[in-house]
């Protein structure tokens, strides 16, 4: 991993124009701008072509000689098959509104990072072989051939775009740059062209289920080992249950809400709702995974990955699904699911066995984010809670590009943190709710060796909890997604040390009244609860 520059040497970003035209302007990789290439291993395992030993550092890159035709066939057969494309292509007017609206531009300068331009990467080379003006007129028509610096140049920008969308929201068109990124990242996947941290946990997921390729026994393992942490913190021994035939709600979650703090804390929250509330349910181990890394990938590999969930409730014959806080895997199931791998008339329109009330945002796809279902909970007075106990935090909450800007999660989250803390503090308008800023690492590009870039890509988030924490004393960070939980704190730590990051129901658990408990006197991470601060032994000296 390249050493990532202090922050006040990053800080340093000029947004003058090169001296060079961008068409003149080569793509140079360097260490900490890219993410290492797929492994033949993890290309090999679902089926992916081309897979091999190569650097984009190289001169040589290992293509089939016809990689040519290949590029431009695969172009072809997409702009049959996705109408969106095909217009995206053509009604770019250049008018430069969505210029300045992406994190990477804003954290670079460079200007292939902005929308308009990442989008004509591709929409040259479009130009040149699709349309009348690009065929006669070429370069003056804004049209290029494919050539290997070209080819270069996407896997270097389309790998630097984590598909967040923030500026489809401003063009008055609605180009959707994040769908350009899709397509390109399958034409260069046609070439074996795929970064490691994409195609390494796809593998996985299609292995194991999982994206950390974790076993069945390791899965419910894991879970139990959180069984015995909440006992000790609560004195209550919560019962989850595993491939359960018969369970009412099948319960998928992100593995990495099972693996990595602080979503660890985030998943005692979900298994003490449950217990709490008595939900019939049931966790799968081979359905044990609710991101899908192939959305990254293709369209294919998606849906391929995705299809373990209504298969998964299927065998086990239960009524509806209940996800867990996850950003990308809502995207895929909000935009994609039913339609991919549906529809899955063998389930239920979701109905909240508590409160009664009937989903119909979910009528098609039958499955619920958990958070919507929790603030059900809340409304319908079904959860006996103390906010005080987050009395030590001053929670600010970051809306993660998909559930909020993809499905319009906005008010469920705001409204489940407002009921168990005290202290919340939105950041500036501009930064949240549709206009929210990624964090700078999703789409796969949460890698060790692209942290320059993902400490860039995430200045603006950064920035807007700064003038929190800055002005009201945010010391905490709240997201309802798994890529979230694991790449702020990262963030945090080098932008706005003193923030820390939670899932929204780890707030819960903390909150959360459970019959029969024990007077709680630490929250979900071992930290006492505010009133049971042990005195400073110095201070006293
Ligand atoms: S989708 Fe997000 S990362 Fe990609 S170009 Fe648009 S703003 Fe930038
Ligand atoms: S805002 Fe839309 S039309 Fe304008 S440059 Fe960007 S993508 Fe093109």
């Amino acid at each position: 991993m390249a050493a990532v520059p202090k922050p006040n040497e990053l800080i340093k970003i000029s947004h003058l124009p090169p001296k060079t035209g961008w068409m003149d302007t080569p793509v140079v990789f360097r260490k900490g701008n890219f993410s290492y290439p797929a492994k033949k291993k993890s290309l090999d395992v679902v089926g992916m072509p081309y897979g091999r030993d190569w650097s984009p550092m190289d001169e040589d890159w290992k293509l089939p000689d016809n990689w040519k035709q290949i590029v431009m066939e695969g172009l072809r057969e997409r702009l049959e098959k996705f109408r969106t494309l095909r217009l995206f292509m053509d009604i770019c007017v250049r008018c430069g509104a969505c210029a300045d609206k992406c994190h990477f531009f804003i954290g670079s300068g460079d200007p292939k990072n902005m929308p308009v331009l990442r989008a004509e990467l591709l929409r040259s080379v479009y130009r040149k072989d699709f349309t009348t003006a690009g065929k006669i007129f070429g370069k003056i028509a804004g049209a290029r051939e494919l050539t290997m610096d070209v080819f270069k140049e996407w896997f270097m920008y389309f790998f630097q775009c984590t598909e967040c969308r923030r500026c489809s929201l401003f063009c008055p068109y609605g180009i959707d740059t994040a769908e350009i990124t899709m397509i390109a990242r399958e034409l260069l996947n046609l070439l074996g062209c795929n970064i490691e941290w994409v195609a390494g946990p796809a593998a996985n997921c299609y292995r194991t289920g999982n994206h950390l390729g974790i076993q069945p026994h390791a899965f419910k393992d894991m879970i139990e080992f959180f069984v015995d942490e909440i006992e000790g913190v609560t004195g209550v021994r919560v019962e989850p249950t595993f491939n359960r035939k018969g369970a009412e709600i099948l319960f998928i979650t992100p593995s990495g809400d099972v693996f990595a703090d602080p979503g660890t804390y985030t998943l005692m929250g979900y298994l003490m709702l449950f217990h709490e509330i008595g939900l019939d349910y049931t966790w799968s181990t081979y359905a044990s995974e609710g991101g899908n890394f192939g959305s990254f990938t293709s369209h294919e590999l998606m849906k391929r990955l995705n299809a373990k969930m209504y298969n998964e409730a299927k065998r086990l014959g239960v009524k509806w699904i209940l996800g867990g806080e996850c950003g990308h895997m809502w995207r895929v199931i909000n935009q994609y699911m039913d339609t991919m791998n549906g529809p899955p008339d063998f389930l239920e329109q979701p109905i909240s066995p508590i409160t009664g009330t009937r989903f119909e945002n979910a009528s098609s796809t039958k499955m619920v984010h958990l958070v919507e279902f929790t603030a059900d909970l809340i409304r319908n007075g079904k959860l006996k809670l103390d906010p005080s106990r987050n009395d030590n935090l001053k929670v600010t909450y970051h809306d993660s590009c998909n559930p909020s800007r993809g499905m319009g999660f906005f008010d469920e989250p705001r409204y489940v943190i407002k009921n168990v803390c005290n202290n919340f503090y939105d950041m500036p308008t501009n930064t949240i709710r549709e206009q929210t800023f990624c964090c700078g690492s999703g789409s796969g590009l949460n890698n060790e060796e692209f942290m320059e870039m993902r400490m860039r890509g995430g200045l603006p988030r950064a920035n807007a909890v700064k003038y929190v924490h800055d002005h009201h004393g945010v010391n905490m960070l709240s997201c309802i997604c798994a890529i979230d939980r694991a790449v702020l704190p990262p963030l945090m730590n080098f932008w706005v040390p003193g923030v820390g990051v939670t899932g929204v129901h780890e707030l819960v658990g903390n909150a959360l009244v459970m019959k029969g408990e024990g007077e709680r006197t630490t929250d979900l991470r071992s930290e006492p609860l505010p009133g049971f601060e042990e005195e400073d032994e110095d201070e006293d000296l």
